[in-house]
């Protein structure tokens, strides 16, 4: 991902005058810190930023300049890079699955927190160096079967096993916390009231009083509907813990990363060809910025540009294929375009920022995307 620093007002103004014929992302600072300065205004805690969502060095320095002072980091990669914009920054390392010599590397940043989800890890961190005085969270998951929400299929430790864990943080010393991840855009506020619930269950049950609860990303970005609304998650979050923890409610921590960063930008496709059966072919697809669309479902917030102005065809439903030459690179379904898109038009897809330029692959000589800065995306 390179960055050009021309500021366009707008992607139209960009598209139209540079005609670029491979994809491109705009971003929109403003946005973002405007995303961001919600955050710290309506979360009732401590409110970090999920580097993994989009790690690129302008979306972090925005942040910052944003107010944005802690960082859910997974690897040193991040940690450095975190690290070289803003010495002072917190880091909260919370890949509860973690080599000797990532633990160290740790140590040597001086991380703050670590998150755990099983007991060998936890000997891990007493073993390798991690001082007593740092926080150890423990990462909760309810249990898939009979549970209201089924998540966290790879991290987490159940209930019980969550009982043990927290005593065994406390017994060696190290501030004791908790956390969950409710799973990724999540657009149920009860998700986050049930795992509240379960983290003060679990505290009582092993006889500890958590520091922090860190109650994770999860926070929807819009992709079809409209977004949840941010507030009253925050709302909800804020009541639950009010009430699991009457009288000795922990400090709260929040690690949006979709939520932050989506917004802030929009990706724009080339139409490369329009076939003969109405199969449309662009230059970007599922190893390049559409990744999750296989995984999440289509993005419906589209528009598209053209030199002739606006296409405003009745929509006509498209198969939709990128670039690659293989025959797994294709939207799901079928995708509603404007009925007189033609090649050569260029394709917006909005609310594109995370998990979107982070996960881009080389396959088949594509994914260069250039980034452009905005004033606007729309
Ligand atoms: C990925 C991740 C996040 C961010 O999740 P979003 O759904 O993007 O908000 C937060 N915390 C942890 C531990 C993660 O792994």
């Amino acid at each position: 991902m390179s960055l050009v620093q021309s500021l366009y007002s707008a992607p139209a103004l960009h598209l139209l005058s540079q005609r670029p014929d491979h994809p491109v992302l705009y971003f929109a600072p403003s946005i973002l810190q405007a995303t961001a300065r919600r955050f710290l205004a309506g979360f009732p805690g401590l409110v970090t930023y999920a580097v993994k969502a989009n790690d690129a060095v302008e979306v972090l320095e925005n942040l910052m300049a944003a107010g944005i002072e802690a960082f859910d980091v997974a690897s040193p990669f991040e940690m450095a890079r975190v690290k070289a914009l803003m010495p002072s920054a917190v880091l909260h390392y919370n890949n509860p699955v973690r080599s000797e010599a990532e633990i160290k590397t740790a140590v040597g940043y001086g991380v703050g927190s670590y998150s755990v989800d099983s007991m060998g890890e936890l000997a891990k961190l007493v073993r390798f160096g991690v001082p007593r005085s740092a926080e150890v969270t423990v990462r909760l998951r309810l249990p898939v079967k009979g549970a209201a929400y089924d998540f966290g299929a790879k991290f987490g430790a159940d209930p019980a096993l969550a009982v043990e864990l927290l005593k065994a943080v406390s017994d060696a010393g190290f501030v004791a916390s908790m956390t969950f991840h409710p799973g990724t855009q999540c657009a149920d506020p009860d998700a986050w009231r049930a795992y509240i619930d379960i983290c003060a269950d679990v505290a009582r049950g092993a006889g500890v009083s958590l520091r922090r609860l860190n109650v994770g990303g999860g926070y929807a970005s819009h992709r079809t509907g409209p977004a949840p609304d941010l507030e009253a998650i925050f709302g909800v979050i804020e009541r639950a813990a009010d009430r699991a923890f009457a009288g000795a409610v922990p400090d709260l921590v929040c690690e949006p990363g979709r939520a932050m960063v989506a917004e802030a930008f929009s990706l724009a496709t080339r139409v490369k060809a329009i076939r003969e059966d109405g199969a449309v072919f662009l230059n970007d697809g599922i190893y390049g910025g559409l990744a999750e669309m296989p995984i999440l479902g289509n993005i419906d917030r589209i528009e598209s540009v053209s030199p002739e102005g606006a296409r405003n065809g009745a929509p006509v439903q498209h198969v939709v294929f990128g670039p690659t030459c293989d025959s797994l690179d294709r939207l799901p379904g079928m995708v509603p375009f404007p009925g007189d898109l033609a090649e050569g038009d260029w394709v917006l897809w909005h609310g594109l920022g995370a998990y979107s330029t982070a996960t881009v692959t080389r396959f088949n000589g594509y994914g260069e995307i250039e980034v452009v800065t905005t004033d606007r995306l729309a």
